[in-house]
């Protein structure tokens, strides 16, 4: 993809600090991390979000994921660290390349990725579980 920040990144074009490197994916420090160790994974092959990009980077992504997470739990001593991966821009995107954010976490820290718990009218859930379900 032309004009993609994170394809060349991603490809080794633009240089950046890298903490994971194989043949499909690049692991780097975000450039404004939400705590100081945050890293970005990002598959090589472009694909604009989760849902275009193909099963076999998806099934493995998530097990780079779990190897730099384990690094970097051990590196930072963090006491948590949340996994996220925006979709869209109404889910905070800004990026329009697959990537998964890794964010460690420290009790007390101020890190913000919570929401409002809502709630559903009677029958309410029940009705969108069979929406979704149809859809599969
Ligand atoms: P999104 O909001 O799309 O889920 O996340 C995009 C992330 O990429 C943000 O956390 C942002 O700080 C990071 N980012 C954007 N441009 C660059 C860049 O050029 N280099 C690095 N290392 N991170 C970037
Ligand atoms: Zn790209």
């Amino acid at each position: 993809m032309e004009n993609c920040i994170f394809c060349k990144i991603a490809n080794g074009e633009i240089p950046s600090a890298t903490v994971y490197e194989d043949e499909a994916f690049r692991a780097i420090m975000d450039i404004a991390p939400a705590n100081k160790g945050h890293v970005i994974l990002l598959p090589k092959k472009h694909s604009a979000n989760l849902f275009e990009a193909e099963d076999e980077t998806l099934r493995e992504a998530l097990l780079v994921v779990k190897r730099v997470s384990n690094a970097m739990m051990k590196a930072l001593h963090c006491d948590g660290l949340n996994v996220v991966q925006n979709n869209g821009e109404a889910a905070g995107q800004t990026v329009f390349h697959l990537h998964l954010h890794m964010i460690p976490r420290f009790k007390e820290d101020t890190v913000k990725v919570t929401w409002k718990q809502g709630s559903y009218a009677e029958g309410e859930a029940a009705a969108l579980s069979e929406e979704i379900k149809k859809n599969l």
